[in-house]
């Protein structure tokens, strides 16, 4: 085993022998061989996209199946065996299609040396083979027959990619599909296979997976806010009432209009966990009464806040880890998320809702959540709140009653480091502002943080996926302050990375051409020394200091 692509790799390196997420080696051995097979299929789609001959069906494949090997999202090794079958399955059906076009076009046979991944066959459906092959194939692999550097680079672009795949799912379940991101998953996974790329090449595809992440998250902004309205600022209680409950966890906004709608006068009432939290700030959701509440905290706090729940719990996206038998029984998935023996909730049949009947069942027979929290929190500066406010934050910094915007996005997570985002929130001066986005957020609940000339310091703009939300905000920022570039803008970001979709922001800032950001709270550790060099020297990049040495630099600019 070999994973190193999300911020709690094993020593900050990498798992070697199980996933500190909870993923088994056969499991991680699965992933590589899905991945294998998965550029194959993108070899012969990229050379059929000239013929026209890629299929929706495949193209929403290929984003399920990037999907799927996102961080925290799927533990089945009978998923990934479909899924590996599958790829493969649809590599020679788009092949045979592809050579019989090139053959009629060129009248000559399409002939040039191909990977390994563009020719793997498979005897059988067999588990143990695909974990057998996939241990052969994996990361080490590339490792060893490739310079590092470009090694790094090229695992950057396959995490950036998989981060691609689940805001395409993401868009997909609001009926929202785009050929440009389709056709670079295609580019990026038939790229890797060339065993001469330059490091200008890789990066320069590197830094163009940040422009489509960007693009994604936006279309998917716009997606929610065109269906369930746009953001408002809204006060999430934090507390518990006397009825059971569900809680719910992920991004999915569709997953949760289901669910209150069926919900709706049943006498279960509805929370929600970690990013679900930004659900509150939707219209559509308001007229809901028995969405109540936000229980808990981020995703790693799932262990310990889940058995006190005591009703049923309903992951949608991500951050699944293994269940305790405490709480197993309760716990059910959905979407692309998957854990060995947790019910998983079908998807919808078109034009119907999800059913999760069995899941309000349960939650009719369980006893009222414990409180675990009170209080409440602002949360709903999505793109409408903001723009809202950019005149009166542009007037602020003219009138130096505001200093510097400090960007504090990202995703929570278990190192006891993290509570650097704490201590750096409430250490900055009180003519700083605070715009954050993901479930960072939960290092900064408790604290009141104030306002300036009535502009709260503390903006939630909602999900990871609404990064793009802040850079659309700043980049109005930058009009009404003519300022011409980002970079120049009083403002620094801190990056809070975990995981594939948090990669992604960090991509999307040198695609931007910012420079000068802080990545925490440790740097990814598929980087090299000299790719670390490279990105300083290049994006400014760095890594997280002390809180004093932080906030002095950010406030003059460093
Ligand atoms: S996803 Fe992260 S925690 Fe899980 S095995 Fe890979 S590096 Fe380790």
């Amino acid at each position: 085993m070999f994973c190193y692509h999300c911020q709690e790799a094993k020593k900050n390196l990498v798992c070697d022998k199980t996933g500190i997420c909870g993923k088994k080696e056969n499991v991680s051995s699965l992933q590589d061989m899905l991945m294998f097979s998965l550029k194959g299929l993108a070899f012969y789609c990229h050379q059929a996209e000239e013929f026209n001959l890629v299929s929706d069906k495949t193209n929403r494949f290929m984003a399920k199946a990037l999907f799927s090997m996102v961080t925290n999202v799927n533990f089945s090794a009978t998923e990934f065996v479909g899924l590996i079958d599958e790829a493969v399955r649809r590599r020679n059906s788009i092949r045979s299609q592809f050579l019989t076009a090139y053959q009629q076009k060129n009248q000559q046979e399409f002939n040039l040396t191909l990977a390994e991944e563009a020719t793997w066959q498979y005897e059988a459906i067999d588990e143990q083979a695909y974990t057998d092959k996939g241990a052969e194939v994996g990361v080490e692999k590339d490792n060893e027959s490739l310079d590092p550097d470009i090694h790094a680079l090229q695992e950057t672009l396959l995490y950036a990619v998989k981060g691609l795949g689940s805001l395409a799912v993401h868009n997909l379940e609001m009926n929202i599909e785009s050929a440009e991101q389709y056709h670079f998953m295609y580019q990026a996974l038939s790229f890797v296979l060339n065993k001469s790329n330059t490091l200008d090449e890789v990066l320069a595809l590197v830094t163009h997976s940040g422009e489509l992440g960007l693009a994604a998250m936006t279309l998917l902004e716009k997606a929610n806010s065109k269906k369930f309205g746009a953001p408002v600022a809204t006060t999430v209680h934090l507390d518990t009432l006397e009825n059971p409950g569900i809680l719910v966890s992920g991004h999915d906004l569709q997953d949760i209009e289901d669910l209150l709608e069926q919900t709706a006068g049943t006498g279960v009432d509805v929370y929600t966990h970690g990013e679900a939290l930004s659900a509150h700030a939707y219209p559509a959701f308001k007229k809901y009464f028995n969405l109540v509440a936000n229980y808990g905290g981020a995703w790693q706090a799932q262990k310990t806040e889940f058995p006190k729940f005591n009703g049923p719990i309903l992951v949608t996206t991500n951050s699944i880890q293994m269940p305790k038998k405490t709480y197993q029984e309760k716990l059910f998935s959905t979407g692309m998320v998957a854990w060995p023996d947790v019910t998983h909730i079908a998807d919808r049949k078109p034009g119907q809702r999800k059913d999760f009947s069995q899941i309000i069942e349960l939650a009719q027979k369980s006893e009222m959540p414990t409180a675990l929290t009170e209080g409440s929190y602002v949360t709903g500066y999505g793109l409408n709140a903001l723009t809202k406010q950019v005149t009166n934050i542009a007037e602020a910094i003219k009138a130096d009653k505001i200093k510097r915007i400090i960007v504090l996005a990202g995703t929570d997570g278990r190192h006891k480091e993290r509570k650097y985002y704490t201590e750096l929130a409430e250490a900055l001066p009180e003519n700083t502002l605070i715009i954050t986005a993901g479930d960072v957020k939960y290092r900064l609940l408790k604290h009141d943080f104030g306002e300036i000339d009535g502009i709260p310091r503390l903006l939630d703009a909602g999900q990871s996926n609404d990064f793009s939300v802040i850079i659309n905000f700043l980049q109005q920022l930058q009009q009404s302050l003519e300022v011409t570039e980002l970079s120049a803008l009083p403002v620094s970001f801190n990056i809070a990375w975990y995981e594939q979709k948090t990669i992604l922001m960090m991509l999307s800032l040198f695609a931007l051409g910012y420079k000068n950001m802080r990545v925490g709270p440790t740097l990814p550790p598929f980087f090299t020394p000299a790719i670390l060099d490279l990105l300083a020297e290049k994006y400014g990049l760095k890594g997280i200091d002390t809180v004093e040495n932080d906030i002095e630099a950010m406030l003059t600019g460093n």
